[in-house]
């Protein structure tokens, strides 16, 4: 190509076979007319077959184009339209896809964040519903976060353990369905057939993305959507993980600024010692997980500020009823701990219950229904691996709340507990 030349542009074929047929049947209508002018004038006996052969062969020849050409060129144009309209589709969901992480970027929480997530799933997954769960602060359970137009016929558990599903097991996508011999999580319900996601960021799972159809052809609908959920669940995970690091960040100070509880990494550092003193000198510690009963219907009924007093006055409360070698905590959103040294467990089930009586009595100067449940349990009485005490603590904590909230459950006693203790 000679320097400075345009670069050849790209002869579309479609264009081309127009073209080609246009001057065809222009030349096919031409010699038609030709005949009609040209013939009566040179006639003779002889040219009249002549003349009738050449006009038939020019119909026949612009029939033939017509004919047998246009249809062709019109499912070409209607291919065309169709690419088109998929591409525009793409655009779109992409473009979804970019405003969902812009908008995930500003999340300040997991409120904000389940607000977007619903949105994106509301317009990119229409037809189909979504649920998100997401581990809870001591990371052995994963709890439902958020729905959005799930399957009536379908019921969801409010919580699920990991060694429950196999899409958290494998770290892979995982297709619940009730059809014979489909290998199903434990924790699946109903009928509707569901396509789980592990929300994975950093090398940490962080929650689940499911999304259920009732549709008659569910497995062939979720198997078409499963990229673009992939990607909606990447860029949520994304968004939970950079919401935990903000959470850790903000842990890093000593105490939690809007109840002044000390904070977990506090926590966590003063159980590691208060464990290894109660080894030393053979005396009990205990552990008391409280988790504020309906905090997200008081929140949503009386406003945040509301939730943040109620918050501030049962951590008050406890903080009155304890002694001053115990420790509490925030432990995270609406879950306080005490560590209670030197306290066995019926101990810690009597002051237990005397936090729960405190927090019930708020209900009265708040004008809201406010209460806990609290789960109990002890060093060596339950567990003698250190490790195991909170796990066990705030097992008995979701009993309580089975059981019907507001209420006191210890673990339950181990068979040999005075055996030395095992520091972890
Ligand atoms: P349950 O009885 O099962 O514990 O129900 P719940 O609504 O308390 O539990 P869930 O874990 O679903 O909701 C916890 C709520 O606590 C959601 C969140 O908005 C609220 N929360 C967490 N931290 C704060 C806070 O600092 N201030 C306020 N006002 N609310 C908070
Ligand atoms: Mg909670
Ligand atoms: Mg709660």
């Amino acid at each position: 190509m000679a320097a400075g030349s345009a670069p050849p542009i790209d002869v579309d074929p479609l264009e081309q076979s127009i073209r080609r047929r246009v001057v065809l049947a222009t030349i096919a209508i031409l010699l038609m007319i030709a005949a009609h002018i040209v013939g009566p004038l040179v006639r003779t006996e002889g040219s009249k077959a002549v003349d009738l052969l050449t006009e038939f062969g020019s119909a026949i020849t612009a029939l033939f184009l017509l004919l047998l050409g246009t249809p062709k060129i019109l499912r070409a144009l209607r291919e065309r339209r169709e690419d088109a309209a998929i591409a525009h589709a793409e655009r779109m969901q992409v473009n979804h896809l970019f405003r969902m992480t812009e908008l995930l970027q500003s999340a300040n929480g997991y409120g904000d964040a389940n607000a977007v997530l619903g949105s994106t799933i509301d317009s990119l997954l229409q037809g189909f519903g979504g649920a998100l769960y997401v581990f809870n602060n001591s990371r052995d359970r994963l709890e439902l976060s958020a729905t959005w137009n799930w399957p009536e016929t379908d019921t969801l558990r409010p919580m699920l353990m990991p060694s429950q599903c196999w899409a958290l097991k494998r770290g892979k996508a995982h297709l619940n369905a009730d059809t014979q011999g489909a290998l199903r999580c434990d924790h699946h319900i109903g009928a509707a057939t569901v396509l789980e996601l592990p929300m994975t960021a950093h090398g940490e799972i962080r929650g689940m993305l499911k999304i259920g159809t009732a549709l008659p052809d569910a497995a062939a609908q979720l198997a078409r959507i499963q990229p673009i959920a992939t990607a909606i669940a990447d860029a949520m995970s994304l968004a939970i993980s950079n919401i935990a690091l903000r959470e850790t960040l903000r842990t890093q100070a000593l105490r939690d600024p809007l109840t002044g509880l000390y904070n977990r990494r506090y926590m966590e550092d003063a159980l590691t010692r208060l464990s290894a003193l109660a080894e030393r000198t053979g005396t009990p510690l205990s552990a008391i997980m409280i988790d504020l009963d309906h905090f997200k219907k008081l929140n949503d009924a009386f406003g945040h500020a509301v939730g943040d007093t109620v918050l501030r006055e049962a951590a008050a409360q406890i903080v009155g009823a304890l002694r001053v070698s115990d420790v509490a905590c925030r432990y995270g959103g609406e879950e306080l701990l005490v560590i209670l040294p030197e306290c066995s467990l019926t101990e810690a089930k009597t002051k237990a219950e005397v936090l729960r009586e405190r927090i019930e009595a708020l209900s009265s100067v708040q004008g809201a229904t406010i209460s806990a449940s609290l789960g109990v349990a002890s060093l060596p009485e339950n567990t003698r691996t250190i490790a195991d005490l909170l796990p066990m603590a705030d097992a008995a904590m979701y009993q309580a709340k089975e059981a019907g909230r507001n209420r006191v459950v210890a673990a339950p006693a181990q068979e040999s507990p005075m055996l030395p203790l095992a520091a972890e």
